[in-house]
């Protein structure tokens, strides 16, 4: 049976997965955040002190994989559930760097698609609707102002220890912005059937809401 796949793409901080994953449990689809797979392998490549000239040697060995846990997406890198500590900056930092290598795209292009296959799926991501699901039934890209989304990523980030400043979270959004849009393989941008969906005047259920309102307009 042919599985529904929702694709949402858009940069970081837009609220891709606070929002995705608010439709996935309303429409019952599993909600797969697949920036957690690329800040995987940077974990994996950081703590191997794996150089970018050897990616493409060792990548295989990263064993990644995604489980789903009372419908909540856990990731992990052999045997150990990581899908706490991939959330630092410093490893946000490094997953935009490494995600921009070929062969790192190439080793998680087959996981994701297995999972679009196998399940119907909201997937949230860079370039889903453009190189891994080029055929989904909806593609969304989900944005918001640059200022926006570094306030929301600091409200989030002043309850821990060692908060950067907004500056510093707005300063880390162009930059990873920058190097999403620009690198050659699969850069971030809108598919051209993708809809728009701009946040930064709207909070989470007003956007959920949106997005909701188009998939059953297009699925049904
Ligand atoms: O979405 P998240 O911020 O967790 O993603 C971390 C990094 O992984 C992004 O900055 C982006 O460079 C990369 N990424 C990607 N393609 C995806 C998802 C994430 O290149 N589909």
């Amino acid at each position: 049976m042919k599985t529904i796949n929702i694709a949402i793409d858009g940069p970081a901080g837009a609220g891709k997965s606070t929002i995705a994953k608010m439709v996935s449990k309303e429409l019952g689809y599993i909600y797969v955040d697949t920036g957690a797979l690329y800040r995987t392998i940077a974990l994996f490549l950081t703590e191997n002190g794996i150089a970018d000239e050897d990616i493409e040697a060792n990548i295989e060995r990263a064993d990644v994989s995604l489980r789903f846990i009372d419908g909540a997406q856990r990731v992990f890198l052999g045997d150990r559930d990581v899908s706490d500590m991939i959330r630092t900056p410093e490893i946000s930092m490094a997953a935009s760097r490494t995600s921009a290598i070929p062969a790192v795209r190439a080793y998680l292009f087959e996981t994701q698609q297995k999972i679009a296959r196998e399940n119907n799926v909201i997937m949230d991501g860079r370039d889903i609707g453009t190189v891994v699901l080029p055929d989904a039934d909806v593609k969304i890209f989900l944005t918001a102002s640059a200022e926006e989304r570094a306030n929301r990523r600091y409200r989030e980030l002043m309850e821990k220890p060692g908060c950067p400043t907004y500056q510093e979270v707005l300063d880390d959004i162009i930059k990873r912005d920058y190097q999403d849009t620009h690198r050659k393989t699969a850069p971030l941008k809108q598919a051209e059937d993708a809809v728009l969906v701009d946040t930064t005047k709207l909070n989470l259920e007003e956007s959920a809401a949106a997005i909701v309102k188009i998939i059953t307009e297009k699925t049904s």
